[in-house]
């Protein structure tokens, strides 16, 4: 089954964000809402007009913006007849939602499937009154706000929902939107709300308990826990406290749980400060200064930096560790922390396999869904299930059922513990993506160094990977490169692949560190052999008898856009911010690209006989001048940083693959 065409009713947050999303990926969509007055179509255009303001920007090329079509739900039902998918992204609410399935399932093509984006619905009531076909080709689809950038889709099927339906909207999920596919029981708020909003709510209740401050809660459960900067309160304002009260009383109210809320927080919401949106919420910026709510006082502060030398010493350790160790914190930070833990790892032990299909699936869940580096499971597998039922035992939870046997690990030997706690259970892969620490974990590097390496990916092509602190580019990664030019040479591979695994960034560009050593030294000549030893580095990837591909993602500057600029092709990840950016400490960019600019837009007005050239040296040298970046793969193909033939992988996870087929 192909899906060529997608309908998205509800133009709000998330439907405008699905829609942007599904035009970056180049497909045709059509926006409904509610009828507007006088301006029937009113309510879509304004959800779009929304996503083209929204910062950061929710389509990945403002051109895509013509693959949208808005329209009305009285009278444009019609224009879904040709959608093989349509996503209801309406008000949360039973009866709007099962009224306009009622309509739509006339209208529809027989194999088109219908889902909904709803956080919590069971979908048995959605598809009250519905007939067999239209029950064949339904499931939830819950995406994240923003669509665009949280990885994650929780895909929901139904007991009905036939395997042809699933199976077309997962890959079609995973490898043109390029999500990361959780699937979820229907049950209330599926995996990751169920399990991050609890953890989140636990926070708010214990601070209470512990009696800290939101500029103490903020330090402890971010990047010091593996969780992102944003940690509790600012993720709360930018999801808008009003979104996470009404879910927080949905999930009570589902589940008989205790989701509730401290009624300080339900007066922030009472009073309308609601967090980014309304510029006020759990924080508030005033002028440049951020000011902190103070729940005690009822009013906002100047920030406290949390200064504890016992903190500094637990940063310093690599993630697994410090979690261990933020878990012995001496005073009340140790135990506030304690106890979150405590809670939030007993919850999810209990409600697993109510939640979801395997173990793997729950980490990922909160990894792509809420930005955790390590999910629930690893953490319990890094700080041990001894200390686990220690810390149980301490906070008075009873014991959390089969899964907690005192010397269970989650992960072994790249395999995951049943549901049942009963053996182990591979943990499938995604498929069609590349498994870097599989191929390390299998066997040495070609060649390696600590500042690049050269990996064997199969089928006669390697992967050339930079190593270095935030992937820069000093001499020692072109020494490797040149060594591993000769190994594929001799050795008859097929193709390079130049990528690595790194979160957010491809390459920071050149070590500056040492230019700057040389240029306070005075040492012009061996500055100058730099430069040239850089620029022959690029040259090479284009003598190199063999196609070479360079994948670059997220951030690829200075250098590390200069070595894709050389690639015979690239497979770009969607999400690329690439661009000469040396002019910021004072440079030109030396590695070839300025060359490489001049010579390709000098060349794509070779077929213009009365074209002025120096056009080409103008924006050759406005790009390096301005530093322009590019914010997405489709922005660097329209700035002539990609070309035309150059790929895009929508999903992080398949580059690497992509780039070697
Ligand atoms: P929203 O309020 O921003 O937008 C809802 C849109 O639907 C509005 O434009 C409204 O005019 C339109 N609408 C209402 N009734 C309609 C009808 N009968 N027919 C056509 N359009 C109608 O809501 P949202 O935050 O985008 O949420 C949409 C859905 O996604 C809900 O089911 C919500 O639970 C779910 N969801 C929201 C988030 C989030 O973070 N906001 C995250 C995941 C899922």
């Amino acid at each position: 089954m192909r899906i060529n065409r997608i309908g998205v009713i509800g133009a709000g947050t998330m439907g405008s964000g699905i829609a942007a999303l599904a035009a970056s990926a180049g497909i045709p969509v059509v926006l409904l809402d509610i009828p507007g007055d006088p301006d029937r179509n009113g309510l879509a255009r304004a959800g779009i007009e929304r996503a083209l303001k929204a910062r950061p920007a929710s389509f990945m090329s403002r051109e895509r913006v013509e693959l949208v079509e808005v329209g009305n739900t009285e009278d444009d039902l019609r224009k879904l007849a040709d959608c093989d998918w349509v996503v209801e992204a309406i008000i949360e609410k039973l009866s709007p939602k099962q009224a306009l399935y009622e309509k739509l399932e006339p209208v529809l093509k027989p194999s088109a499937v219908v889902s909904s984006n709803t956080s919590g619905i069971p979908m048995e009531l959605l598809l009250e009154g519905r007939s067999e076909g239209f029950r064949k080709h339904f499931l939830g689809t819950h995406f994240f706000n923003p669509p665009r950038y949280l990885h994650l889709l929780e895909v929901i099927p139904t007991p009905e929902t036939s395997q042809e339906t699933l199976a077309a909207i997962e890959i079609f999920g995973r490898t043109i939107l390029g999500k990361g596919i959780v699937r979820a029981k229907d049950v209330p708020g599926f995996v990751t709300n169920r399990i991050g909003v609890y953890g989140m709510l636990q926070t708010v209740q214990l601070m209470g308990v512990h009696k800290l401050s939101i500029d103490e809660i903020d330090t402890l459960t971010g990047p010091l826990i593996g969780r992102p900067n944003s940690a509790t309160f600012r993720t709360a304002d930018l999801t808008g406290l009003d979104v996470l009260s009404h879910v927080a009383r949905e999930l009570s109210e589902a589940t008989g749980e205790d989701f509730a809320l401290p009624g300080w927080v339900d007066g922030l919401v009472k009073e309308g400060r609601l967090g980014e949106k309304t510029k006020a919420g759990f924080y508030k910026k005033v002028g440049k200064e951020i000011l902190t709510y103070d729940s005690a006082l009822g009013e906002y502060r100047p920030q406290v930096k949390l200064k504890s030398a016992e903190l500094t010493t637990v940063r310093a350790l690599p993630l697994a560790q410090r979690l261990s160790a933020v878990l012995s914190l001496p005073g009340k930070y140790g135990g506030f922390m304690r106890e979150l833990y405590a809670r939030t790892m007993h919850y999810t032990l209990i409600h697993a396999a109510e939640l979801a299909y395997d173990l793997a699936s729950v980490d990922q869940a909160l990894e792509w869904g809420f930005g955790w580096r390590m999910g629930p499971f690893k953490q319990m597998d890094a700080v041990g299930m001894e200390r686990t039922l220690e810390l149980f035992r301490e906070a008075g939870l009873a014991s959390a059922g089969p899964l907690t046997r005192p010397n269970t690990r989650f992960f072994k030997d790249g395999q995951q513990l049943s549901l049942t706690g009963e053996g182990y259970q591979v943990v499938p892969k995604v498929e069609g993506a590349l498994e870097l620490a599989a191929i390390k974990a299998a066997g040495p590097a070609l060649i390696e160094s600590k500042e690049a390496a050269l990996l064997d990916l199969g089928d006669g092509v390697a992967l050339f990977e930079f190593r270095g602190k935030m992937n820069t580019i000093g001499e020692g990664v072109f020494v490797i490169l040149k060594k591993s030019l000769s190994y594929l040479d001799e050795h008859g591979y097929a193709g390079l692949v130049i990528g690595n695994g790194h979160q957010r960034v491809f390459s920071a560009g050149a070590n500056l560190a040492l230019i700057l050593m040389a240029a306070q030294e005075g040492e012009w000549e061996e500055l100058e052999l730099a430069a040239r030893r850089f620029q022959q580095g690029t040259q090479s990837l284009r003598s190199a008898p063999f196609p070479v591909v360079v994948a670059p993602f997220g951030l690829t500057l200075g250098g590390g856009a200069e070595l894709t600029l050389h690639a015979d092709a690239v497979q770009a990840h969607a999400e690329l911010y690439m661009g000469l950016v040396e002019v910021g400490v004072g440079l030109i960019p030396a590695g070839g690209g300025t060359k490489e600019l001049l010579f390709r837009f000098t060349r794509e007005l070779l077929p213009y006989v009365e074209a002025d050239s120096f056009e080409a040296v103008r924006r050759a040298f406005q790009y390096i001048a301005m530093a322009e970046t590019s914010t997405s793969a489709l922005e660097a193909k329209g700035k002539g940083f990609l070309r035309h033939g150059d790929g895009i992988t929508m999903n992080r996870d398949l580059l690497i693959g992509d780039a070697k087929r």
